[in-house]
């Protein structure tokens, strides 16, 4: 039953699954096997590897990183969750398979009927949505937290795009304002290869929402209104290699975070970056993209600012490998652990 409740800020607010509280022996780490999209071959029409969460999964549970047990199961973001931030008139234009082929680009979409995609396409992608929004309160309570998927940055209150229906970066950050004491201002640092001008375009004129962007500005959406919102902006040329890249992540986030200090970070760490992304046109190498989100961790970590990470665009077969890697050495390098301060290696 939905019920208007009282917040700590003393605003009333919907009633949200998404705010349940969850057990202190799980990891702050958001999965659910439902986040992977496959059905009668159609995801083999994109270029993209659409069981990418489930695979990242499988290496964390291979190097006992994570479990059934200590993973904590997302939950499908509500039509009420989404109107925290979607217009109804953009959540009802969902309800048109032409519209969903179009967002998602999987064009055959749109000869299947809605019921078909609402299950197969959006509820993975509401399911991730609501991933991260339980991960941004896991984050304030843990200090860090990670969904498995989400970082949907080219979708906007009202408007779809790029493969991204829900603005679950906005919503994750809007939920925290309304609802979280202490919480009235968020750093976003979006490293995936483009510009995030979802997130962008909500927040364009929030003076709380400070926005750090690197993106190579050759490729999809080069949205120049969005680019207003972007306080921190570094434009990436073709082939960006890694000892430039690294060098530039690491002077602007150092310099965003000393600029303003956060409640929260929420970082968008895409790895489309990637050598031969057919998509992203940079040249990062694995290594690179795990030194990458070492960096970024280390600079939360040093001035103790929660941090929530989603693991958006970058979708070829090697991916999943990289961004379990990469967990796995924030966890060796301290900057994760089951302890939830972060401050040092986890007792185990
Ligand atoms: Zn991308």
């Amino acid at each position: 039953m939905m019920s208007d409740r009282r917040d700590t800020k003393g605003k009333s607010f919907h009633h949200s699954e998404l705010f349940a509280s969850i057990p202190p022996t799980c990891l702050p780490i958001v999965y659910h096997p439902n986040y992977n999209i496959t059905f009668m071959g159609l995801e083999k029409l994109h270029p993209f590897d659409s069981g990418k969460w489930g695979k990242v999964i499988h290496f964390l549970k291979e190097e006992q990183f994570v479990s059934d047990e200590n993973l904590v199961e997302a939950r499908e973001a509500s039509d009420e969750d989404l109107l925290v931030v979607h217009t109804k008139r953009y959540l009802n234009r969902l309800k048109w398979s032409v519209v969903v082929a179009s967002i998602t680009e999987i064009p055959p979409l749109m000869l299947l009927p809605n019921s078909l995609v609402k299950r197969r396409v959006l509820r993975p992608l509401r399911t991730q949505t609501g991933g991260t929004i339980m991960a941004g309160k896991l984050a304030i309570e843990r200090g860090w937290a990670i969904n498995v998927g989400g970082g949907f940055h080219h979708c906007s209150s009202d408007k779809g795009g790029g493969f991204c229906a829900y603005a679950d970066i906005t919503l994750a950050i809007r939920f925290l304002f309304d609802r979280v004491e202490g919480v009235s201002t968020a750093t976003i640092i979006d490293l995936d290869a483009h510009q995030g001008n979802g997130h962008e375009r909500d927040f364009l004129d929030d003076r709380r929402v400070f926005i750090m962007d690197v993106y190579n500005h050759n490729i999809y959406p080069g949205d120049g209104f969005a680019k207003r919102a972007i306080k921190r902006k570094v434009e990436l040329e073709w082939g960006t290699e890694d000892s430039e890249y690294l060098q530039k992540v690491e002077l602007h986030c150092e310099g965003a975070l000393n600029e303003l200090r956060p409640d929260v970070i929420v970082y968008n760490a895409g790895t489309d970056i990637l050598d031969g992304d057919p998509l992203g046109g940079l040249s990062i190498s694995p290594q690179g993209i795990i030194r990458r989100d070492e960096l970024v961790f280390r600079a939360a970590r040093r001035r103790g600012i929660p941090i929530l990470m989603v693991t958006s665009g970058g979708y070829q077969k090697k991916t999943a490998r990289i961004i379990a890697d990469s967990i796995l050495n924030l966890h060796l390098q301290g900057l994760i652990g089951a302890d939830g301060s972060g401050s040092g290696p986890s007792a185990e």
